[in-house]
């Protein structure tokens, strides 16, 4: 119990790095009742007690319909800024001192919200969060992939000409099965040729030859979720020659099925195999748990020890889309932890 804490306090206060989050999965159970009792929305929860068990879900439709509701009472400027705020909040409790957030403008677009009332609004938070605790975030366009390309390609003009230099990059999100990387290699090569770096989901529902087919014809410098990239050793050896970096997402891939259990999840294989894993929370408020979370929980159910944790964090650092001075600072700022705080 003594140690569990002592590594719990080791990690928490530890300065990291998070590559993968949606923001939308970080829509906690307080803030979806006071938007739904803003915006007179009519939802089947009373309490904070009601959503929370509701987040409790045990398959993919439940936690889509919860996160439908979600993005249904997030509507105007006050909301994503209260969204990007609460998020980055909880990045500074953590010590998550940079963070890649996926934005996903396909989900409001339909529904009206303008591209300007969403970035308004984070633009906000974010400089808020900034000048007030120096907060390091980039924002990923996500792109939906049971959408057409057209579509993520008309989204990616509009963001790229009416908010130049606010995207380092670009994603692709959403359900891989029936969405194979192959029909996104003009969206990507688009985003190249305008200058963003590229990152794709794949390997996580979809099987490992995604996670080539992502390399190879989308050629992402980044792989969100790849676990199953493990049921191809050959590529396991191309993920360690090449250093490209995994986004892996522990709790996530729990939740939804992905490894039965935690103690059955790959991802310490992968790294000790020389696969550049970094540790992620995907959709927190539905996943159960922050960045801080997913590394106490690998903890305790795969004995992730210190040397291991130091390496995860040390891996999401490098992997990270900042400039290269920025990231020597954030990696000279974790050695010097490592240093003043050797592991429990
Ligand atoms: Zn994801």
């Amino acid at each position: 119990m003594q140690e569990r804490q002592a590594f719990a306090n080791w990690i928490t206060a530890m300065p990291k790095a998070e590559l993968h989050v949606h923001i939308d999965g970080t829509l906690t159970a307080s803030r979806l009742l006071d938007r739904a009792a803003k915006h007179g929305v009519d939802l089947p929860y009373g309490s904070v007690e009601d959503v929370t068990k509701a987040y409790d879900f045990d398959n993919l439709q439940s936690f889509l319909d919860l996160y439908y509701l979600g993005t249904g009472v997030i509507r105007d400027e006050e909301d994503f800024y209260l969204l990007m705020l609460d998020y980055l909040t909880t990045c500074r409790e953590q010590h998550i001192t940079h963070t890649e957030i996926m934005v996903e403008p396909q989900s409001y677009l339909p529904k009206g919200v303008s591209l300007a009332t969403m970035m308004s609004g984070f633009k906000q938070a974010v400089d808020e969060a900034q000048a007030g605790w120096g907060q390091s975030v980039l924002l990923i366009l996500s792109l939906l992939r049971h959408l057409p390309e057209e579509d993520g390609i008309d989204v990616l003009e509009l963001a790229h000409s009416s908010f130049p230099g606010s995207f380092v990059a670009i994603g692709l999100a959403s359900s891989e099965v029936g969405h194979p990387p192959v029909g996104f290699t003009e969206l990507y090569a688009r985003a190249r040729s305008l200058g963003y770096r590229t990152t794709a989901h794949a390997g996580e529902e979809g099987p490992a030859s995604f996670v080539a087919d992502s390399l190879d014809l989308l050629g992402v410098e980044r792989i969100d979720h790849g676990i199953r990239s493990a049921e191809d050793p050959a590529l396991v050896v191309r993920l360690a020659r090449e250093q490209i970096p995994l986004t892996v997402c522990p709790l996530s891939n729990v939740k939804l099925k992905v490894f039965e259990r935690l103690e059955d999840h790959n991802l310490l294989e992968a790294l000790d195999a020389g696969v550049k894993v970094t540790v992620n929370s995907d959709d927190p408020t539905y996943f159960g748990g922050f960045l801080n979370e997913n590394f106490i929980a690998l903890h305790e159910h795969l004995l992730l020890d210190g040397k291991r944790a130091a390496r995860l964090t040390r891996n999401a650092f490098e992997a990270s889309f900042l400039p290269a001075k920025a990231k020597a600072d954030k990696l000279a700022e974790l050695d010097r932890y490592l240093t003043d705080h050797p592991s429990p």
